[in-house]
């Protein structure tokens, strides 16, 4: 038997549903996270939560619950699943009211959802690495706020699907953005580059590891935009997010990235994320 969370409860997953008027249904008002989980222990869960926080914030809903409360709640949804590889899904919402655009003025509860899925690490791409599309970037302007409205990526992401490809990879006219739901990243002349954690990107938890990585170990480094040119001219190309961890990108719209194959810069990034993940989660 698999459970759930619903607001500070743990039950029957099965169990666990939630009213047609609640405004994530409705609206897509609410925000979310996805969080790892190797060897039974969670991967990077304060960044994660403390993102889940400032999302919540940044659409002006108030968490009932402190970092703590939700670490301990994961925990034990954890291990009531007997979770040992996989991710949690966590997702707040505004809560129930009547279907209406503007927030609620009364007071109302804001649903948390919570849920585990075993997932295995994509070993087999890792190794060779993954192809990838192009596409404009149609979203709106606060791509930094986790929100539930994912209908721009999930369009991205179908036209990558229909192309046989594992990404789409958004650009903002020149611009290279992000994936539909990872972080991409350039390496040019040893220097690793992805774009700039502002309004027109997720944060990733993923990439800020990365970043870190590169800096703890001589690596160059730099976050700006850079534009499909340079993506077309790279040595090499990867992307980065929770679960495809530091994915090589071997093509994009059917030419090589790169050369074609996983690159030195690449495999040592990805060797370096691996560590990071056994120093907090013990050996994989
Ligand atoms: N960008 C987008 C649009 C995403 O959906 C994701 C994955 N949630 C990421 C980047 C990567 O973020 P993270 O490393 O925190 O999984």
């Amino acid at each position: 038997m698999k459970f759930a969370i619903l607001n500070s409860q743990i039950i029957e997953r099965s169990e666990a549903r939630v009213d047609v008027e609640d405004r994530g249904y409705q609206f897509g008002d609410g925000v979310y996270e996805v969080i790892r989980v190797y060897n039974g222990r969670m991967f990077t869960a304060n960044e994660h939560l403390n993102r889940f926080v400032k999302s919540s914030a940044s659409i002006g809903i108030t968490l009932p619950y402190t970092i703590e409360q939700l670490t301990q709640l994961l925990e034990e949804l954890k291990e009531k699943n007997n979770l040992q590889l996989g991710t949690i899904y966590l997702q707040i919402t505004r809560g129930v009211a009547p279907r209406n655009h503007p927030f609620p003025t009364e007071e109302i509860v804001p649903t948390l959802v919570a849920y585990t899925k075993e997932v295995g690490r994509p070993v087999e791409s890792l190794a060779t690495g993954v192809t990838t599309i192009l596409t404009e970037d149609i979203r709106w302007l606060r791509c930094d706020i986790k929100s539930l409205n994912l209908l721009a990526n999930l369009l991205a992401k179908q036209k990558a699907a229909e192309e046989g490809c594992f990404e789409a990879i958004q650009h903002r006219g020149q611009d290279v953005t992000e994936g539909s739901s990872s972080n991409i990243f350039i390496v040019k002349n040893g220097t690793v580059m992805t774009h700039q954690s502002d309004n027109l990107i997720l944060k990733g938890i993923t990439k800020d590891v990365i970043l870190d990585l590169c800096l703890k170990n001589n690596i160059r480094v730099q976050e700006r935009t850079f534009t499909l040119d340079e993506l077309a001219q790279a040595d090499e190309v990867f992307l980065a997010s929770t679960t495809a961890e530091v994915m090589p990108i071997i093509e994009i719209d059917g030419k090589k990235a790169g050369d074609g194959q996983p690159g030195p810069v690449t495999r040592k990034l990805q060797e370096l994320f691996v560590q990071e993940i056994e120093r907090q989660c013990g050996n994989l």
